[in-house]
């Protein structure tokens, strides 16, 4: 049975995690499948993780995508195939493709709405009130500037099999912008109206001023997806570790049962020839069923192990990018001979400041620990 740190799990590319059959693997094939389906596009499989893929024109142009293309979703059948494209994360195709799901509402992008964009004047109070910065001076704000920015929810669906099988829905939230890890924060936007729609007219303009504020430079979606595949993987492997401690437990459960009938047999077989010493015919007929029953033995072992061993597959379903307005705090913090430069978002749309996201572990924090590389951390022992 794998362990939980199995290496493959969420792999980026797929194929490697299949031959493994063990692990995770996030299915992207199925997701063009399913995506170029929508577009009214037609898919042939002619072997294993290659597509052949036909678009309608106009929806081809719309993404720069030629109208035929091959695909392929594995690193061998890439190299066996050179006319086909690579898909895997890190390929520009899947940037292309991405935005053929957003013409197709596959990814839908949504805007919130905020009745009133500016800087709140106690913006440092509350600041305060949520971050504190250990061992440090308190803080000073250098500048306050609102932007726009893009998060993207991705709902993965993830299956869990083993002789049974279970699925579950997994949320996982990425900072367009900074690439942190914003699932901890969604539950804050649950109160957010969001609409279909850019806000027109006053809608979303900074209070003072007509323009509308700037839309903040993102990372490619390609890069977001990566970042949300490896944030699934640290969320789904400590559940599948639990799922394994229990399967484990019913294999071992079986494989006393299955130990204990072997047992018994081969000592009654092994009596029964030890008694006849006297006739060597019976006793070669016994020794072949005793190694008969050994190997017999054996394959009901692998039988019972391979039947619990657990492996879970992760689809990503839907990816929703919701567009919001935030100022971005730049505050100066002083440790020791030290001047350091942090910056604090305040999310416009949920009212709320935003935890920090550690430079360490990713994790979100309010209570940072100046390290000595000019960053701060969320826990001390990151600090050295
Ligand atoms: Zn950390």
């Amino acid at each position: 049975m794998p362990g939980p740190s199995s290496p493959h799990l969420l792999e980026g590319t797929l194929t490697g995690v299949r031959d493994g059959g063990r692990g995770h693997h996030i299915d992207l094939r199925r997701f063009v499948t399913d995506l170029v389906a929508a577009a009214g596009g037609i898919v042939e499989t002619p072997e294993d993780d290659i597509l052949h893929v036909a678009l309608p024109g106009e929806m081809a142009r719309k993404v720069s995508l030629p109208e035929f293309t091959v695909l392929a979703f594995g690193y061998d059948a890439a190299k066996e195939t050179p006319e086909a494209e690579f898909v895997t994360f890190g390929s520009p195709v899947l940037d292309r493709l991405t935005s053929l799901g957003i013409q197709l509402g596959r990814v839908t992008r949504q805007y919130a709405v905020v009745p009133s964009v500016r800087v709140p004047p106690n913006l440092m109070d509350r600041i305060e009130a949520k971050i504190g910065f250990n061992r440090s001076r308190r803080p000073a704000l250098r500048t306050a500037n609102i932007e726009v920015y893009e998060r993207a929810v991705f709902r993965f669906v993830v299956s869990y099999i083993s002789d049974e099988r279970f699925v579950e829905a997994l949320m996982v939230a990425v900072d367009t912008s900074t690439l942190a890890d914003d699932t901890d924060l969604l539950d804050e936007a649950r109160g957010v109206y969001f609409s279909p729609q850019p806000p027109q007219g006053a809608g979303n303009r900074i209070a003072d001023g007509s323009s509308p504020p700037a839309v903040v430079r993102r990372h490619s979606y390609d890069e977001v997806v990566r970042k949300a595949v490896a944030c699934l993987r640290a969320r789904a492997r400590p559940r599948l570790a639990v799922y394994q401690a229990e399967v484990r437990g019913y294999c071992e459960k079986e494989l006393t049962t299955v130990l204990g009938f072997y047992e018994k047999t081969m000592a009654d077989l092994i009596a029964r020839r030890d008694a006849a010493t006297g006739d060597p015919d019976k006793k070669a007929r016994i020794d072949a069923k005793i190694e008969a029953c050994r190997l017999d033995r054996e394959r009901r072992i692998a039988d019972v192990v391979g039947k619990y061993k657990m492996t879970a597959h992760a689809r990503l379903d839907s990816v929703t990018l919701q567009v919001m307005p935030r100022v971005k705090a730049l505050l100066e913090v002083e440790h020791k001979d030290s001047i350091y430069a942090q910056p604090v978002y305040y999310n416009l749309a949920t009212n709320a400041v935003e935890p920090l996201a550690c430079p360490r572990c990713g994790r979100r924090f309010f209570s940072a620990y100046p390290a000595r590389d000019g960053l701060f951390v969320c826990r001390p022992e990151e600090a050295e």
